[in-house]
């Protein structure tokens, strides 16, 4: 042993030392790394916000958002100066479901920003980007929207504000949402003072099909109905005469254009869409019942979604209640209100044979290569109507198509049932919005739910029907 070879020997082992030390740090740093990315991350990011999504936008290009036949509704471009913007190719037709990323952000954009600006292509292709200093493609949403579906509802409604909304009562997936005024997403920022200009009075960010609530007008003699057939035990035995109008205390209901209907059962009353029948019809029943039936239906309830942000409807009457009052909202006018999306839930669980599907709009997640990361699972909201209420709304509804107030519409060779309605809603009833709900069938039992409402347009048969069918014919032409 000379005395040059014990400090050799020492530094061998601190360098061995060192390694380990090292390796140890590494390993413990990677899994700390795997853990965040795997399991912790969506929370982390959620909490603070701002920063860290700027951080992910440094190394991953935001992903696409598409509808679910494939079309891309939103992607990530450069403008001429090479800075990276938001585009969304059809302007208006999506923006209120798909938001906007710019002044903050909104809708889908809002929602799952943090999946958008994940990347799952292979580890090997983000460690090559990250070296030669390129982003990974962030992964992509797919919508649950059918594009022709959402532009037939988007093209029909015109110039009408008001709002369609048309779901897959099967899964609960919305086919087709559109809302109006609306608003082009690629120049939110441009026109932001003004949209926010309190004295405009501008509601375009406004989603009228979830956050608008309107009266349900005659499309509420739904609800009504099964009022009356749960208040009989299902009975649906009744008779009136209708001489075209109806005194209830001090106030008279008409039918429309004061129509004398004769003799009527409950189909007939229900297909002529009969004010007389149906007023006569609620003042009659229990108060607390008709209360309870209303919630058992989510009135005055959060609406069982898988969409955030949903305004309740209303019902708004009680044991204290005039006679006459109770008389208008069994009509649907007086103390109710709806969104056009809890009356498409409505018509969806009669067209699931009374099941409620939770509406949702996202999808999937896929990565660029395609490989589905997350999959949204439809979720039941159990059965809001009996087998036997929904045989006899389904008899209703077709004779409503067949020979009532909407026996002229030409729904095509699909088997379709609904309801119109014809909502006032000014002081001297001379306005009306228009209304139609309902569900079409095809003969490989294909189905759609749908409810439209126009504002102001006037009668539900003559406007929201039509609408409606425009609306099918472009879904199930595919
Ligand atoms: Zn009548």
């Amino acid at each position: 042993m000379t005395r040059e070879s014990l400090p050799k020997k020492n530094i061998r082992k601190e360098i061995y030392v060192t390694a380990v030390i090292f390796a140890v740090i590494f390993l413990a740093m990677a899994f700390f790394l795997f853990n965040f990315v795997k399991s912790d991350s969506k929370e982390f990011i959620y909490n603070s916000y701002n920063s860290r999504f700027s951080v992910f936008a440094d190394d991953v290009v935001r992903g696409n958002i598409y509808t679910a036949d494939g079309r891309v509704i939103a992607k990530t471009s450069k403008d001429e100066d090479g800075k990276e913007i938001r585009v969304y190719p059809d302007e208006r037709l999506f923006c209120h479901e798909v938001g906007y990323v710019g002044k903050g952000m909104a809708g889908l954009e809002a929602g799952y920003s943090f999946e958008l600006l994940k990347s799952h292509i292979t580890l090997q292709d983000q460690i090559n980007n990250s070296l030669t200093g390129q982003k990974s493609p962030g992964d992509s949403l797919y919508t649950t929207l059918d594009y022709d579906a959402q532009k037939a509802a988007f093209e029909g409604l015109g110039l009408y504000e008001g709002a369609v909304v048309a779901i897959d009562p099967d899964a609960g997936k919305i086919i087709a949402m559109v809302s109006k005024p609306d608003y082009d997403p690629n120049t939110i920022a441009k026109y932001w003072d003004d949209i926010n200009d309190s004295s405009k009075n501008s509601s375009v960010l406004l989603n009228r099909a979830t956050n608008g609530v309107y009266p349900p007008g005659s499309t509420f003699k739904i609800v009504t109905t099964l009022a009356y057939l749960r208040a009989n035990n299902g009975n649906s035995d009744y008779s009136f005469n209708c001489k075209g109008k109806l005194d209830i205390d001090d106030y008279t209901i008409h039918c429309s254009s004061n129509k004398q209907h004769g003799s009527e059962d409950l189909l007939s009353a229900f297909s002529n869409s009969c004010n007389s029948a149906y007023a006569s019809i609620g003042v009659n029943l229990d108060r607390d019942e008709f209360v309870k039936t209303a919630e058992d239906l989510y009135f005055n309830q959060k609406l069982p979604t898988l969409l955030d942000n949903t305004k309740k409807s209303v019902f708004g009457i009680d044991s204290t209640t005039k006679e006459s009052i109770v008389a208008q909202t069994a009509i649907g006018q007086g103390e109710t209100s709806v969104s056009p999306l809890h009356m498409c839930m409505l018509v969806s669980a009669i067209a699931n044979d009374g099941e409620l599907m939770e509406p949702y709009l996202a999808d999937r997640i896929e990565s660029e290569e395609g490989e589905i990361i997350s999959q949204t699972e439809a979720v039941s909201a159990g059965n809001i109507m009996s087998s036997s209420e929904v045989a006899l709304l389904n008899s209703y509804m077709e004779a409503v198509v067949m020979d009532g107030t909407a026996g002229k519409v030409d729904f095509g060779d699909l088997s379709v049932y609904g309801k119109t309605g014809t909502a006032e809603y000014s002081e001297n009833k001379k306005l009306t919005h228009s209304w139609f709900v309902g569900y079409a069938k095809d003969d490989d039992g294909k189905k759609l739910a749908i409810a439209v409402i126009m504002e102001g347009a006037g009668y539900g048969s003559k406007y929201a029907a039509p609408l409606a069918a425009k609306v099918f014919n472009a879904y199930f032409q595919e």
